[in-house]
């Protein structure tokens, strides 16, 4: 009888039991992928860019090391990134044809599979920090637009004036995008005489504008393991340049741009939208965990392969329960780097 009652009071207090993650407790993020080479980066932006890398994997890490939750430093590592204007996402987000900045972000949960998203966002300082309001204070998973705006308002988060998205750099390459619209009349031009010689991506026309021009897919994105061995994965994203009014890519799309699930892994990704919408790319890599009983590093590989074949640029970062990382992309590059517990810690941006 006393062993009986043992065994129902150690039932009862079950997650006092639970198991402790503090040892595997892992942040890996990227800041977008694309033609970034040693090339035709001076050592002063590198230098700029692995200093807001920098900080933002430490930002996101001390979250996790003070007890906070994967959500939690999926938020404050985004934070940082969408603050920064090198990167397209917050403040520094690239132009609509329309010559507005549309923004998109999301969230997921790995414990609950609850997830939160808002798109095409013009007034929402940190639209990552909606998404998570979206996802936690919602009966919904995405929002979008003005009543996506009138939610994150009323939820107390920042809005700014459209204004405050502005930056220099983005208007001309906005400007470049358009005019390279233009000289393709002439067929003549070296973006043009590029996609010529490039192997066939499949591309509409309008997509090669965006895709020749924008070779720099300055999307945002972390996915956290925190000490309760909760995975998280977040996404934000100005877009692509020149994108039509309206147009909505991947980041914003759980299961295309971002996934997250205990039993599998965490997926972010960046790179040309709709490529990574018909591939469902984050899930597929979860998928093939769940159903192939595949490493993630293995799965990871296969989906960013495939993708190679579709004519998909970009790549994406990802963490299983264990703190297993793999961060494959098919592009030159992509802004990326973890933290893990036992101390490794990499901030890298290109192929080799
Ligand atoms: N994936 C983003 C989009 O298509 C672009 C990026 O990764 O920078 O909207």
């Amino acid at each position: 009888m006393k062993k009986l009652c043992f065994f129902f009071l150690v039932l009862l207090n079950l997650p006092l039991f639970a198991q402790d993650f503090s040892d595997k407790i892992t942040l890996v993020l990227h800041g977008g992928a694309g033609t970034i080479t040693r090339a035709n980066m001076s050592p002063e932006q590198e230098k700029a860019y692995k200093t807001v890398l920098n900080s933002a994997l430490e930002k996101g890490y001390a979250v996790l090391k003070n007890g906070g939750t994967s959500v939690q430093a999926v938020e404050a590592t985004i934070h940082v990134m969408e603050d920064s204007p090198l990167f397209n996402a917050g403040k520094g987000a690239v132009f609509t044809n329309e010559g507005k900045n549309e923004l998109d972000a999301s969230v997921m949960e790995g414990k609950t599979l609850k997830a939160g998203a808002v798109a095409g966002v013009t007034t929402i300082k940190n639209p990552i920090s909606a998404a998570i309001a979206v996802m936690e204070k919602s009966e919904h998973v995405m929002m979008a637009g003005a009543g996506a705006e009138k939610f994150a308002k009323q939820q107390g988060i920042t809005i700014v004036d459209p204004a405050y998205f502005h930056t220099e750099a983005r208007y001309k390459a906005l400007i470049k995008a358009k005019e390279a619209d233009k000289t393709e009349l002439d067929h003549n031009s070296r973006e043009e005489q590029k996609v010529k010689a490039a192997p066939k991506t499949g591309l509409q026309r309008d997509e090669e504008v965006i895709f020749t021009e924008g070779r720099k897919f300055g999307t945002v994105g972390c996915v956290a393991l925190d000490k309760f061995g909760n995975l998280a994965a977040g996404t934000s994203t100005g877009g692509m340049t020149n994108k039509k009014y309206g147009r909505i890519g991947d980041a914003p799309i759980i299961g295309a741009g971002t996934y997250a699930n205990n039993a599998t892994c965490a997926v972010s990704a960046t790179g040309h939208g709709e490529y990574f919408i018909r591939s469902v790319v984050a899930y597929d890599i979860s998928a093939l965990m769940e159903y192939k009983g595949m490493p993630l590093k293995e799965a990871a590989n296969e989906v960013v392969k495939k993708l190679v074949k579709r004519g998909g640029e970009g790549g994406i970062i990802s963490l299983d329960r264990d703190g297993n990382i793999a961060m494959p992309f098919n592009s030159e590059g992509m802004y990326r780097g973890y933290i893990k517990n036992d101390g490794t810690r990499e901030v890298l941006i290109y192929k080799d």
